[in-house]
């Protein structure tokens, strides 16, 4: 089969970035291993489209994606389940290293703002009188009112129709196992793992994240610097209900919580599951559900104890050596380009990084706000 363009993964990278070339009238094909929305852009619960704390070079296009969110839903003709929550990162302590405390948070409050996400420094009295169930050693937040959050699965399926509907074509079940990248008279072209052939006449996407890794190694020879991981989300009931109309995270503790309905609340910010070698997929590590839920009933004590509902570690997630992603034509592999290296932090990007990686497929180079997550960054 030939198309103008191939993209290997449909998570929401894979379908947001075809709907785009669809868009502007480009035949392309996505090939996705299982079902769209299989893996880190499906699960439970919601994704926080969050700038708050987010490392520096990636808030131009948070900037760019704060813009797309609340129209999307209707751009895409489907549901988002995006709402702007705003989010608070609070605050416990004086110092932590030299990268944060309450003598950090006017700094990056302004060089939040500076980038166009507007944050403001509050007391741990204002944090109190929004989140009455926070701890009083709280002392103060960084607030960004236009964060908030999304529902990937329905996001993802929302892009994948759209792409659909304009003439794409996705095939689930499409495991990519080979890749060739093109050369005079032959053109770039990858094979999935039951001998099926695909052929790109301008170029490849590899946007299969956690797969990516091992599929230019054994294509290209190419080592990433980059690994695995199991992001870990625990949904739990508090004793008492969390009045929590924010997203939350913490300067110095590590966890994000979020409400849902029925008064759920979904914990997750940077606890991991792992590999189990028997099966080859991933299972939770106790002491990290317990080490999570901890931090919580320290931060939200007034809530009283949270009962675990379930623990999800099912989604793999490639993380990079600088904790941004790799987005570039892949060197030296004519007609194939990367997309990947999220590092759990990459689904609050998705509408406007996916538009500007599919400029970066139409134009053969990287557009200018790509050129932070090239590869040249590494020596
Ligand atoms: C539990 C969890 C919580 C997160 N929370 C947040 C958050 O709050 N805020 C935020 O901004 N980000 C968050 N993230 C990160 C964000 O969800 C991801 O960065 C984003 O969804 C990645 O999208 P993707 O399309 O690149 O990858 P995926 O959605 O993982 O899609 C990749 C697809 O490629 C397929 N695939 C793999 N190998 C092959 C192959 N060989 N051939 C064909 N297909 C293949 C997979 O089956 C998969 O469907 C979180 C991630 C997880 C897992």
């Amino acid at each position: 089969m030939v198309a103008e363009f191939v993209i290997v993964g449909g998570g929401g990278y894979g379908c947001a970035v075809a709907y785009h070339l669809a868009l502007r009238g480009h035949s392309v094909v996505v090939l996705e291993a299982e079902e769209i929305a299989a893996a880190a852009s499906g699960g439970v619960g919601k994704r926080g489209v969050r700038a708050n704390r987010r490392d520096l070079r990636e808030l131009p296009l948070m900037r760019e994606a704060y813009a797309l969110w609340p129209n999307l839903a209707d751009e895409l003709g489907g549901d988002t389940g995006y709402v702007r929550t705003g989010s608070l990162s609070v605050i416990e302590k004086d110092v932590v290293g030299s990268r944060g405390g309450l003598v950090a948070a006017g700094s990056r409050a302004w060089t939040q703002s500076r980038f166009g996400v507007p944050t403001e420094v509050w007391t741990g009295e204002q944090v109190r009188e929004a989140v009455p169930q926070i701890s009083d050693d709280v002392r103060g937040a960084l607030y960004a009112p236009l964060d908030g959050v999304a529902a990937q699965h329905a996001t993802t399926l929302a892009y994948a129709r759209a792409a659909k509907a304009r003439g794409a074509s996705l095939h689930e079940g499409a495991r990519v196992a080979e890749l060739h990248p093109g050369r005079p008279g032959r053109r770039a072209c990858v094979v999935t793992d039951d001998g099926r052939a695909y052929e790109a006449e301008r170029g490849i996407l590899l946007a299969a994240n956690a797969g990516v890794p091992g599929l230019v190694s054994a294509g290209f020879g190419l080592e990433l610097p980059a690994w695995t991981v199991y992001p870990q989300v625990v949904l739990l009931r508090p004793e008492r209900p969390v009045e929590l109309p924010h997203l939350l995270g913490h300067d110095s503790r590590v966890l994000s919580v979020k409400t849902l309905p029925d008064g759920v609340v979904q914990l997750s910010g940077g606890w991991r599951g792992r590999l189990d070698p028997a099966t080859g997929g991933s299972e939770p590590v106790e002491e990290h559900v317990t080490g999570n839920i901890a931090q919580l009933e320290a931060v939200l004590p007034h809530a009283g104890r949270f009962e675990r509902l379930s623990v999800h570690v099912a989604s793999p997630e490639c993380a990079t050596v600088d904790q941004i992603p790799f987005i570039d034509p892949v060197p030296g592999a004519d007609g194939f380009y990367f997309a990947t290296g999220w590092t759990g932090h990459g689904w609050a990007l998705l509408p406007a990084a996916s538009r500007a990686i599919a400029r970066m497929l139409l134009d053969g180079e990287l557009p200018p706000e790509l050129t932070p997550f090239s590869l040249t960054r590494l020596p």
